[in-house]
């Protein structure tokens, strides 16, 4: 073989990808239903679109990101995220000069250079929604509610979800100011990355996950106990929305999520039956984004959620995805005269908007039941000598195993009102 795939990427087989066909189908049906249209944008863009929407003190950004040089001499980089393009998509296309909220989704791949391991790749999907244009804590609670359906209704179980409070750029600094502040004597005990983050960006030690910087940071300040009087309101709202619609949610003060641009509330939802990788998804609201990419000030909040992960979970889980790809009609032929009216016939059934098969391998009669038997075809067509010579074909419905002969000129519609 000349090369095998690029580490942390994934073929996905004819056997898989009926599974994803099955999840993007959910997400085309909860999308409808809750108002999300869907935007595709490009999977490169200019470098400094992350560099300024994601942050640059981010890990995404700073470790993980493909970037590379165009012949034209420009930095670009493939999409680690999304949320930045569709900002961008969003402000140059002036789609704020519509009624607002505008609400889209996408769905497709995104590429981090991470250290891969099972759940973490460098291309994985990702189906995300975004919010622009109002800052209602019903949008955060819609959002929430909107992605916990969409695992009930993937037949997800066991799920946690947590949410949080960041504060806006007011309260900001305030945290920041009480978190080093409680920190600065505690400092050469972080993990090295934490150490690195004290003075860019103090509130990700928060969400690290190495048992020193959790063990630290057991009585640090959060971000909730700095939340200004307005921030405060919003985050009561939020959760007043999710329980009067009934979702249930544990409010986790460490968690503040990786990307800069979140304001107000964060989110993740988590599968409990797993460890490390347990994050199927998250999101939250980020106020400043929008005009910090160039646009006028205006809110936004959105969501990603991991398919892969989710894809692994329902394995685990046991759930069912729904059977795909199976045949109408597969057409049994013997000697080279019926070889040939199978071909015309397959044909005909086709354009009839069948799923319809003949034998391409020269397999024999019996090698071609078996074939059929294992697409789970609901009807075989035998074509042998002497139904040419008739001008017939035997019928044969592979459920009850029930045989009839059909004239050759009347095989098409007799299928067509048999699979009606
Ligand atoms: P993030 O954009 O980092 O907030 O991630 C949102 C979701 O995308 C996560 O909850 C994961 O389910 C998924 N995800 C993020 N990074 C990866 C990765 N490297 N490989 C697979 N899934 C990922």
């Amino acid at each position: 073989m000349l090369t095998s795939r690029p580490k942390g990427t994934n073929d996905i087989l004819p056997g898989e990808v009926s599974k994803w066909h099955y999840i993007e189908t959910v997400i085309r049906e909860i999308c409808r239903e809750y108002g999300y249209t869907e935007v595709r944008t490009p999977v490169f863009e200019h470098t400094e679109l992350f560099l300024r929407g994601v942050g640059d003190t981010t890990d995404v950004v700073e470790k993980e990101m493909y970037t590379f040089e165009d012949k034209g001499k420009r930095s670009i980089s493939l999409r680690p995220e999304q949320t930045a393009c569709v900002v961008r998509a969003y402000v140059e296309n002036k789609l704020y000069a519509l009624p607002q909220p505008v609400k889209v989704f996408y769905a497709g791949p995104m590429f981090r250079y991470a250290n891969v391991q099972a759940g973490r790749y460098r291309q994985f999907h990702q189906f995300g929604v975004e919010a622009l244009g109002s800052k209602d804590p019903a949008v955060d609670a819609e959002v929430i509610t909107m992605a916990m359906d969409f695992y009930r209704r993937l037949g997800l179980r066991d799920l946690e979800l947590h949410i949080n409070s960041v504060g806006c750029p007011g309260c900001r600094p305030v945290h920041r100011e009480k978190l080093q502040g409680y920190l600065a004597s505690r400092v050469e005990k972080l993990c090295k990355l934490c150490q690195s983050r004290f003075d860019r960006n103090p509130m990700r030690i928060l969400d690290c996950k190495e048992e020193i910087c959790r063990e630290l940071n057991r009585e640090a300040p959060t971000t909730t106990d700095c939340l200004c009087e307005a921030c405060a309101a919003h985050f009561e709202q939020v959760k007043k929305h999710l329980d009067d619609v009934g979702v249930q949610y544990i409010v986790d003060n460490r968690l503040v999520r990786g990307l800069d641009y979140y304001t107000n509330t964060a989110f993740e939802i988590m599968a409990s039956d797993i460890g490390a990788q347990s994050s199927i998804g998250g999101g939250g609201r980020y106020d400043s984004l929008i005009a910090q990419v160039g646009g006028p000030e205006t809110p936004g909040i959105g969501y990603a959620l991991g398919i892969e992960r989710i894809i692994a979970t329902m394995e685990r889980q046991g759930v069912e995805f729904p059977a795909e790809g199976q045949l109408d009609v597969f057409i049994a032929s013997l000697g080279e005269k019926a070889r040939q009216e199978a071909f015309k016939l397959v044909h005909k059934l086709r354009r009839a908007g069948l799923a319809a098969e003949i034998d391409l391998m020269g397999r024999s009669l019996k090698a071609q039941m078996k074939f059929a038997n294992r697409f789970e075809t609901a009807y075989t067509v035998i074509l042998g000598e002497t139904e040419i010579e008739k001008k017939a074909a035997v019928v044969r419905d592979m459920t009850s195993g029930e045989q009839q002969e059909v004239s050759l000129s009347g095989v098409v519609e007799y299928l067509l009102e048999q699979l009606a």
